[in-house]
């Protein structure tokens, strides 16, 4: 499966659908998706802020090498294990990315 997450006072939001139904970029399967649609979808009402306020990620699918790839913001990556996000029995990659920065990691943020 691909798809993206936040972390919500350690609680994780996941969204995510079978390859099958993913979107093909490249050499990716991405989840069709985006973190902005789907917070104000689902979470706006209920938490008052804006997508990018806390941390959250991404699951993407690499055809090619058959890899899943999950970019994630540096303050969780202490739990990334814990949060029950990574495929089970798949080759799998952390990786960091900038794009995904909460309030606390990304200091010119504008609440
Ligand atoms: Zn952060």
């Amino acid at each position: 499966m691909v798809g993206l997450f936040f972390v919500v006072n350690n609680k994780v939001l996941l969204h995510k659908c079978e390859l099958s139904e993913a979107e093909k970029y490249g050499d990716f399967l991405n989840y069709p998706e985006s973190h902005m649609q789907i917070w104000d979808k689902l979470y706006y009402k209920k938490y008052k802020v804006d997508f990018d306020y806390f941390p959250r990620g991404r699951i993407i699918y690499n055809i090619k090498d058959e890899t899943y790839y999950i970019y994630y913001d540096k303050c969780i990556e202490e739990n990334i294990k814990e949060l029950n996000i990574i495929p089970q029995n798949e080759n799998y990659k952390l990786l960091r990315d900038f794009h995904y920065q909460c309030h606390k990691c990304n200091k010119n943020y504008i609440i």
